[in-house]
C-alpha cells in the first residue's frame, strides 16, 4: 500500500479572490478520498456575486500584469518551478489523497505539469514576434498581446497536471487566470495557487473559484472573461464550447475518449503485454489517453496472454489506484455485467479484486479484460473511464481501422507491431489527434502539443506547446512608415 498521509482534520478549501483566500458563501460540497471513502475536505461554492467580485479584481490585476515585460513575468515562473520542485512530495500526496492515484502516478503528473511550465519559461526565447521592411521605409511587425482575463475549467482526474497545461502558458503570456477546479478534486488548487503567490505573482493574476456548473456558467458569461479553456467529458466540453461561442468568446474544450490499440501478430508479445496493460490500468483507467479497446488482428493470443498476465499482477493500492466515486465503481461493475450479457468473454474479472488492507471502504475495481466484444456495443464505443479493456477480434488492419474510425472520439490510437509499413498505415488512417507506435499512452512530450480531434475536442488548436500561444493571446500587426528625414544637428 502507498504511504499516503491522510489529513488529521478536514481541509477547508477556499476561493482565492484578489490574492486572498476567502470562504465561499454558496453550497457546501464534501470531498471524499477514493482510498478510504472518508471525507477529507470541503468547499463552499462561490456565489454569483463572489464570481463577479473576483473577476473584477482579476481584470484590474491583468492591466498591470499584461504590461510587465515578458522577461519579468518569466522570472516569477522560474520561482514557481523551484517551489513546485521543493514541495513536490506534498503536492503529490494531495493529488493522491483526493483523486485516488498512486503516489508514483501523482508525482508523474506534477512532473508533466512542470514540463509544460518549462515550455512556458522558453517562450521569452522562442517567441520573438517578427519585423521586416516590406517596402522601402515601410515596416511590418507582429506583437503578441495578452487577452486580459482568461478562464480554465478542469476535470477530477489530474488535479495538478491538467491545470498545469494552461496555468504557466496563459500567465506567462500576460493574462489573469481564473481557475475552476473539479469539485471532486479541488484541494490541490490551494497548493498550486499558494506556490504562485509565494513565487511573487501579483494578487489577482491567479483566481480560484470553487463550485460546479453554476460557477462555470457565471465565469463564462462574465464580460471580462475573454477566453475559456476546458478539459473534461465530451458532453460538458460541448456545452461549455457552445456557451462561450455564443458570447463570441474563444474556447478550446477537450473532451472524453475511447482509445484504440491495434495489436498485430508481428508485435513483440512482452512489449505489447506491458505497454497495453499499463495503458489501461494506469491511473485505474481514468485518463483520457488510456487504452480502452484492443483491435486484435489475426492470431495474437500469446500477446493477449501477456496483457492479462501483466494486468493480473497489479496490486490495488500499490501498483494501481482507486476509482473516483462509489457510484462510478457501481457503474463500471454493471458495465462489465452488461458486456458479458452481450456475449463478451471475461478473461480477467476485477470485480472481486480485494481492496488494500484497511481501505475496504474505498472505491476499488481490479483490472478487467473483456474478449469478443462486439463493435458498436457499449464496451466497444462508450467511454467507461475505468480499468477495463475490450478486445474486438478482426481479420485485417483495414477492418480494425474501420472500427477505429467509426467511434465518435479522436484522442489517441496506438499500434503494436515490428513493421514500419503497418505502423505507417495506422498513422495515416487513424482518426485520432495523437498516435503511438509501440507506445500505449502516446502523450506527446513538450514542446510537442497535446490535443485530440472529433468529439475529443471542440475548438481549434492544441492546449499545450506552440499551438497554445495563439489561443491565449491576440496578435497585433503593425505597419510603420516614417517620413524620410534629412540630417539634422540636434545641438544647433
Ligand atoms: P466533467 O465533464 O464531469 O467535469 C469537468 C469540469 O466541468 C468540472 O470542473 C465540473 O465541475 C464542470 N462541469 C460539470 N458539469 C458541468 C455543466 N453542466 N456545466 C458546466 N460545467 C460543468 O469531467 P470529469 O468527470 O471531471 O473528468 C473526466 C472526463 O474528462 C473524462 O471524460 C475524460 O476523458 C476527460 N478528460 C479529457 C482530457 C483530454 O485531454 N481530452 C484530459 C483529462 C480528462
Amino acid at each position: 500500500m502507498n504511504n499516503i498521509e491522510f489529513p488529521k482534520e478536514i481541509i477547508h478549501c477556499q476561493n482565492m479572490i484578489g490574492g486572498n483566500w476567502k470562504t465561499g458563501s454558496g453550497e457546501k460540497i464534501e470531498v471524499y478520498s477514493p482510498y478510504n471513502g472518508k471525507v477529507v475536505g470541503e468547499i463552499n461554492s462561490a456565489t454569483a456575486k463572489e464570481v463577479n467580485d473576483a473577476i473584477e479584481l482579476a481584470n484590474e490585476a491583468s492591466k498591470k500584469w499584461a504590461h510587465t515585460p515578458l522577461k519579468e513575468r518569466t522570472q516569477v515562473m522560474f520561482n514557481f518551478r523551484q517551489i513546485l520542485m521543493r514541495d513536490i512530495d506534498k503536492i503529490s500526496n494531495m493529488v493522491s489523497l483526493e483523486s485516488g492515484k498512486t503516489l508514483g502516478e501523482a508525482k508523474a503528473g506534477v512532473l508533466k505539469g512542470i514540463e509544460v511550465l518549462e515550455f512556458a519559461l522558453s517562450v521569452q526565447n522562442l517567441d520573438q514576434g517578427g519585423k521586416m521592411e516590406v517596402s522601402r521605409g515601410v515596416y511590418c511587425e507582429y506583437r503578441r498581446e495578452a487577452l486580459g482575463v482568461v478562464a480554465s475549467i478542469t476535470p477530477f482526474n489530474f488535479p495538478a497536471m491538467v491545470p498545469m497545461w494552461t496555468i504557466p502558458i496563459a500567465i506567462v503570456l500576460g493574462n489573469s487566470y481564473v481557475w475552476k477546479p473539479s469539485e471532486k478534486t479541488p484541494l490541490t488548487s490551494t497548493l498550486i495557487a499558494d506556490s504562485l503567490k509565494e513565487a511573487g505573482l501579483p494578487d489577482g493574476v491567479m483566481t480560484v473559484l470553487n463550485g460546479s456548473a453554476e460557477v462555470v456558467n457565471a465565469i463564462i458569461d462574465h464580460k471580462h472573461v475573454k477566453a475559456v479553456g476546458f478539459v473534461g467529458s465530451s458532453k460538458i466540453a460541448k456545452l461549455v464550447y457552445q456557451r462561450a461561442s455564443n458570447h463570441g468568446k474563444r474556447a478550446l474544450c477537450l473532451g472524453g475518449a475511447k482509445n484504440h490499440i491495434v495489436l498485430l501478430p508481428d508485435a513483440t508479445p512482452e512489449m505489447a503485454g506491458v505497454g497495453i496493460a499499463d495503458s489501461f490500468t494506469g491511473c485505474a483507467g481514468q485518463r483520457c489517453m488510456a487504452a480502452s479497446v484492443i483491435l486484435a488482428v489475426g492470431n495474437v493470443d500469446k500477446h493477449i496472454e501477456k496483457v492479462v498476465e501483466r494486468a493480473k499482477s497489479q496490486v490495488l493500492g500499490t501498483d494501481m489506484g482507486a476509482i473516483i466515486t462509489k457510484e462510478q465503481v457501481t457503474f463500471l461493475k454493471d458495465a462489465i455485467a452488461r458486456a458479458e450479457k452481450n456475449g463478451a468473454k471475461i478473461l480477467l474479472d476485477g470485480r472481486n479484486t480485494p481492496a488494500p488492507k484497511g481501505m475496504e471502504e474505498g472505491y476499488w475495481l481490479g483490472p478487467t479484460v473483456l474478449d469478443n466484444v462486439k463493435p458498436g456495443s457499449e464496451a466497444a464505443s462508450f467511454e467507461l473511464f475505468g480499468p477495463i479493456v475490450s478486445i474486438i477480434r478482426c481479420q485485417t488492419i483495414g477492418e480494425a481501422m474501420k472500427i477505429e474510425n467509426e467511434v465518435e472520439y479522436g484522442n489517441a490510437c496506438s499500434v503494436f507491431t515490428s513493421s514500419g509499413v503497418h505502423a505507417e498505415r495506422v498513422i495515416q488512417s487513424a482518426k485520432a489527434g495523437m498516435v503511438g507506435i509501440n507506445v500505449g499512452v502516446p502523450v506527446p512530450r513538450e514542446p510537442f502539443s497535446f490535443g485530440g480531434i472529433n468529439a475529443s475536442k471542440f475548438g481549434h488548436g492544441d492546449i499545450t506547446g506552440v499551438h497554445s500561444l495563439d489561443f491565449w493571446t491576440n496578435t497585433k500587426k503593425i505597419t510603420t512608415k516614417w517620413e524620410p528625414q534629412s540630417d539634422q544637428n540636434w545641438m544647433s
